[in-house]
């Protein structure tokens, strides 16, 4: 085997390529020239340096897309409990904004008394602009409304029309002494008939005797 031929053999030698004969001629070769024999080894040199030297780009790249996704993740995270805080608090303000009601302060709401033939009409109206009024009317010892609970509520684009403006309770007159009941019935009045209002920090009691002459 001529040095020419070894030479053109060696990366196919190396690859494991060549034949069991060819390979064993060029072993033959290489116990017999020194220089084929360097030339050999050389060329293996530089493709385990190669070798050596793509591992550790192909390392290098798998460590950056290690890191971008680890990076990719904790933006993601970041992003994700960002928005839950941003649902979360704009579910709260919109809860203590809207939908949460709570009992009238007496400072907050207006009361008028209007009295009409024998017809007397009490109003309440809440002094704030953004404010309603919600009542809850009992009979709870009497056969008339005798207690009633005042709260309030912010103004959204859901309060009815009806409550917008004010909240009332009537009592109609037979007489100053005599209240006409819903049921048709009449009801001697004494001066424990009353009207208990209750606000937040205290009830307001409004006799029904006074009632009939709101001047007093
Ligand atoms: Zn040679």
């Amino acid at each position: 085997m001529n040095h020419h031929v070894f030479k053109d053999l060696v990366p196919n030698y190396l690859e494991h390529l060549t034949s069991e004969e060819t390979t064993r001629q060029m072993d033959v070769h290489m116990k017999e020239c020194k220089d084929c024999k360097e030339y050999l080894h050389d060329m293996q040199e530089e493709r385990i340096s190669e070798n050596v030297h793509v591992q550790a780009k192909e390392d290098r790249n798998v460590d950056y897309l290690k890191k971008v996704r680890s990076k990719n993740r904790k933006k993601i995270f970041t992003i994700v409990t960002s928005l839950l805080s941003l649902f979360l608090i704009l579910i709260l303000g919109y809860y203590l904004l809207f939908v949460r009601m709570w009992i009238a302060d007496a400072n907050d709401v207006q009361t008028t008394i209007q009295k009409q033939g024998n017809t007397v009409k009490l109003t309440f109206t809440s002094k704030q602009d953004n404010h309603f009024l919600l009542p809850r009317k009992e009979q709870l010892n009497q056969d008339y409304i005798d207690w009633m609970i005042i709260y309030e509520k912010r103004k959204d684009f859901s309060t009815p029309e009806s409550l917008k403006e004010e909240i009332n309770i009537t009592y109609t007159f037979l007489d100053e002494n005599t209240l006409l009941l819903d049921n048709g019935k009449e009801k001697k009045l004494t001066a424990d008939d009353k009207l208990s209002i209750q606000y937040k920090d205290h009830t307001k009691e409004l006799s029904l005797m006074d009632l009939y002459h709101p001047d007093h």
